[in-house]
């Protein structure tokens, strides 16, 4: 595993879409490798504030829908 590899990998794994193998190497790069620790952390920081914006926004959606729904009904 070196960096290349490692970058080319690194959304894969955070989305757990490696085999155990492949991120067990990549877990140990991580931790010998300053470089794509940031890169880890950065996407992992992107990642979260993305499922965030997700999980905040489908309630509205899904609100919205039933308030049609009942307006339409109404
Ligand atoms: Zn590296």
């Amino acid at each position: 595993m070196d960096c290349a590899d490692c970058q080319e990998q690194v959304h894969e794994y955070l989305q757990r879409e490696v085999n155990e193998d492949l991120a067990a190497a990549i877990t140990a790069h991580i931790a010998n490798c300053d470089h794509c620790e940031d890169l880890y952390a950065t996407e992992d920081q992107l990642n979260k504030v993305i499922r965030e914006s997700c999980e905040t926004q489908t309630p509205e959606q899904v609100i919205d829908k039933i308030r049609q729904h009942i307006a339409e009904l109404g």
